[in-house]
């Protein structure tokens, strides 16, 4: 049975004294840095978007201010503390600032540090059910939620044939994707060196380094069409070409929401293709994943029942601390079976039970940090209605941006916008486009990235950041038509 939980104050468990002689830091100095630390981190996200968004240093400016060897004798943490203004705070970057377009937005809110805050004083290494089962069991509960909030099929929720994992990155998800591939290609008879891997040429670089550090010698890149999208019968066609050259298709990545320009390729489709190749099917839904919250955005993965794995991390759009990307298999024996060693050591009590999950067999690493915490104390604190509020009105304001786009005679739009990333560019050229990207990341207020296609440069405005609202779209657009030179450069 459970022993009645005595409450953090009142178990007087403390070793005080112990833990003062030895570490200095005891529970109540822990407790008075801790509040101010608090009160740091609440001031920094308060006052964000009042700091420069990009850090006014140059390379080795950091590293100078730092001795060049640890100290031996102990320094005061109030002096440790106030090293976050000297030295952290001018060579940080405003990812959280309401100013941020660029890339993809990576979160950060209130219950998501405070659940990273309490999975580190927890200090759970979830490696096996054994070692950590609230950390096995919160993951499995808090990816279920997910799965059913998403839309996701139901076998892949944990008790069906599938189940869900936090990896760290998207990237790792992808990787771990190729190898239970490449595993599954292998014990049907493939040579590892006949494997093929299928990539879109928008596909995220992580799948093409993932597929070398899988092994696969022939990775395929193939051309997307006007919309970005990989054409289902291009596959078809590769893949029937290296069939017949005695080769083994065994991966293909559809992506929804592609890195440069949000793009989608045709989930079914592809799905159907990689089934009559029995090829593993992953579907790198890293940024738009988030946006499936909404009913309405659903159309974008219709399809999944046929795919093998899926990702989607919720700190590239949702208000969750990085890191931390679902990672869902639709066979979870698939992935198991190509990461499992059973070493002696590890053996543990719950060994058996389907419910006691050992998630050491569904990752690279064996330790695990406990981010399912974050995850779970951001979506109580929020409820799902507030994430969805969010996702519809940060894709309102992007169409709201690409009218304007589409209105100007200066600019053109350079992708479909599908969600909440606007892509476009003067019309007058590269150079133009340039001038306007370095004006805007010269204003202090607001920073974009740009990228490239078929030798053309062109603007992303990536709408998500979690204190991004209206006004700072407003401003940003300001800055944009006062600087955008007239038609024709
Ligand atoms: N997949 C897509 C579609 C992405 O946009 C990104 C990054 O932006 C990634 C994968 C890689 O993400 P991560 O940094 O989580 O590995």
């Amino acid at each position: 049975m459970i022993p009645a939980w005595p409450g953090l104050r009142s178990s007087g468990r403390y070793p005080g004294r112990v833990m003062e002689a030895q570490h200095r830091m005891s529970p109540d100095e822990f407790r008075r840095h801790g509040h101010a630390m608090v009160d740091w981190v609440a001031d920094y996200m308060a006052g964000a978007g009042d700091l420069p968004i990009v850090p006014d240093v140059k390379p080795g400016e950091i590293r100078a201010m730092i001795p060049d060897a640890a100290p031996e004798q102990p320094e005061d943490f109030a002096d440790i503390a106030a090293d976050l203004d000297r030295i952290v705070l001018p060579g940080a970057t405003g990812w959280a600032s309401p100013g941020w377009f660029a890339y993809y937005p990576c979160s950060v809110s209130g219950p998501g540090i405070l659940g990273e805050l309490a999975a580190a004083g927890l200090g759970q290494q979830g490696m096996v059910w054994a070692t950590s089962p609230v950390s096995s069991e919160l993951e499995g509960a808090v990816l279920d939620w997910m799965a059913d909030l998403l839309g996701l099929p139901a076998g892949w929720k944990m008790d069906g044939s599938g189940g869900g994992v936090i990896q760290q990155t998207a990237s790792d998800a992808a990787h771990l994707a190729l190898v239970a591939a490449r595993q599954r290609a292998v014990d049907g008879g493939a040579e590892i060196g006949d494997c093929v891997a299928y990539l879109s040429d928008q596909a995220n670089l992580s799948l093409e380094k993932g597929a070398r550090i899988a092994g696969y010698r022939r990775i395929r890149v193939l051309e997307t069409d006007d919309r970005f999208a990989l054409p289902a019968e291009a596959l078809r066609r590769a893949a029937g070409e290296d069939r017949r050259r005695g080769l083994r298709p065994a991966f293909v990545c559809s992506t929804v929401g592609t890195t440069a320009t949000a793009a989608v390729d045709p989930v079914r489709e592809i799905g159907e293709a990689s089934r009559e190749e029995g090829m593993w099917h992953h579907v790198d839904a890293a940024y738009a994943g988030s946006a499936m919250l909404c009913e309405e955005f659903r159309r974008h993965q219709d399809g999944l029942e046929a795919a093998d794995s899926y990702s989607v991390n919720p700190y590239k759009w949702l208000p969750v601390n990085f890191d931390g990307s679902l990672f869902y298999v639709a066979d979870r024996s698939q992935l198991t079976g190509a990461l499992s060693i059973d070493p002696p050591y590890l053996r543990d009590s719950g060994e058996g039970d389907r419910r006691a999950v050992n998630y050491r067999d569904w990752q690279l690493p064996l330790g695990r940090r406990f981010r399912s915490l974050k995850l779970w104390f951001a979506l109580r604190f929020y409820g799902a209605e507030a994430l969805r509020a969010k996702i519809r009105e940060d894709v309102r304001l992007a169409r709201m941006i690409a009218e304007r786009v589409e209105a100007d005679r200066r600019f053109e739009l350079a992708a479909p916008v599908l969600f909440s990333l606007v892509c476009f560019r003067h019309r007058a050229g590269d150079e133009a486009t340039a001038a306007i990207a370095e004006a805007v990341n010269r204003s202090g207020h607001s920073f974009w990235s740009t990228s490239r296609h078929q030798d053309r440069t062109f603007l992303r405005i990536a709408i998500g950041q979690v204190n991004t609202e209206a006004e700072h779209v407003e401003r940003l657009w300001s800055l944009i038509d006062e600087v955008a030179p007239p038609p024709g450069g």
